[in-house]
């Protein structure tokens, strides 16, 4: 169903529709059948990342000279959608192609893209980004996390938590503080390769309330020593400024991720109240039901032409911070509030998980959370007043 008649996203080129195609097939022809499975397995099958990676689904948006697809930030918008589209949310490509991997081109010196990108790009290497620790999150100045540099080595202490991928990635971007005592300008990223180390550690795959096939999980380090080159770029400090400056994009996937969910839920549920009947009638033909579905396509289809129109700010290179906050919490605002009217329409049927709208609910919460709290968005655009 068009949210919009004739609308089409002013990003969208023939090359992307092809590739949205192509992507739609191998999501529904390779991933969905094993949904069930791998959310009651809580992960996706490990090599779930290597046909992603021959399927050019993995850093579509990376150089070609390091592995990746040689496409732009649009490519990793168009495989977020289909993935939302098929409802496998617990593969973790965002964080792994979106984030990671534009950490590492971004700022890596060439010996590092060269070692990583292309085994990221196949699926030999999973990725994962460590901020989160039990006793921060909003608050990063706050990470304990310490990485002392001894000789030509780093050795890091600390926990983290709430990490995706965390079971199956062996490349982490670990957020730490090389000096402690200068806050902000005493953190760095440092990478760890999980399979070169020793003292490190996978804690519980945590059991979430949605996003089941997600191996969000608790990661330990202790005394882990790694080679200074594995400081993302060549000088200590700039891991905050690092962070800083890729957060729209990273905000705008979320975004992206959210209007996929509000349209498939105004699609499913506007099927489903078309043949379930009560009182003699399609629980459509209630105004009720007419007048709510219409709100929620209205919302849905804002919500898209505002996250299209930070999507081509994007493309120009001039997406604001403040902007893309306002994207990321205004649509997941809105999915959470949709996704959980159109839920009510399902009856009885909608609490149960063999109906998408039910997972839809469930994998929708935590996008109010992660990616930066919807209040820390808040505080962000409230600067600007
Ligand atoms: C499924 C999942 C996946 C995740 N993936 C990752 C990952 O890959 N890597 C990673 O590093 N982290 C990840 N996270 C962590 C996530 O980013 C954090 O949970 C989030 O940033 C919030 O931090 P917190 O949980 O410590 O909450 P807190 O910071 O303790 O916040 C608690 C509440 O207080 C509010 N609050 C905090 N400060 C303020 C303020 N100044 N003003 C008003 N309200 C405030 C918050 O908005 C929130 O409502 C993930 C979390 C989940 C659940």
């Amino acid at each position: 169903m068009e949210m919009i008649a004739g609308y089409k996203s002013p990003w969208m080129t023939e090359e992307l529709e092809i590739l949205e195609s192509s992507v739609r097939k191998f999501y529904e022809k390779e991933f969905a059948p094993h949904s069930e499975r791998w959310n009651k397995q809580g992960h996706v099958d490990r090599d779930a990342w290597n046909k992603a990676g021959e399927a050019g689904i993995l850093c579509a948006s990376i150089s070609e000279e390091y592995g990746g697809g040689g496409g732009s930030f649009a490519h990793e918008m168009v495989i977020a959608q289909e993935q939302g589209r098929a409802g496998v949310a617990g593969f973790g490509n965002s964080v792994h192609s979106g984030i990671v991997a534009h950490y590492i081109e971004a700022y890596g010196t060439e010996e590092q893209k060269k070692k990583w990108l292309p085994k990221m790009a196949t699926g030999e290497m999973v990725a994962a980004i460590a901020m989160t620790e039990p006793g921060t999150g909003s608050d990063l100045q706050g990470v304990r996390t310490t990485a002392k540099k001894v000789g030509n080595q780093y050795v890091i202490n600390g926990q983290k938590t709430f990490i995706t991928n965390g079971q199956q990635a062996t490349l982490i971007c670990v957020v730490a503080k090389t000096d402690p005592a200068a806050g902000a300008k005493g953190t760095s990223l440092i990478m760890v390769e999980t399979d070169e180390v020793e003292g490190f550690r996978r804690g519980r795959n945590l059991d979430k309330i949605g996003q089941h096939a997600q191996d969000t999980s608790e990661l330990f380090f202790d005394d882990v020593k790694v080679p200074t080159s594995n400081l993302l770029g060549t000088e200590e400090g700039k891991g905050f400024i690092q962070l800083m400056q890729q957060l729209p994009q990273e905000r705008l996937i979320i975004a992206v991720q959210a209007c996929v969910a509000m349209e498939k839920a105004v699609e499913v549920t506007a099927a489903y109240t078309k043949e379930r009947k009560a009182f003699g009638k399609s629980i459509l033909d209630f105004q009720n039901t007419q007048f709510r579905l219409a709100e929620c396509k209205t919302e849905a289809a804002i919500a898209r032409v505002f996250t299209d129109d930070c999507a081509m700010k994007l493309l120009e290179g001039k997406l604001d911070p403040t902007t893309a906050a306002m994207a990321k919490w205004w649509t997941t605002q809105k999915q959470c509030e949709i996704v959980d009217t159109c839920l009510q329409f399902f009856g009885g049927y909608g609490y149960m998980m063999e109906y998408p709208i039910a997972q839809m609910y469930t994998d929708a919460r935590i996008q109010k959370i992660y990616g930066g709290t919807n209040e820390i968005m808040k505080m962000l655009i409230a600067r600007t007043l």
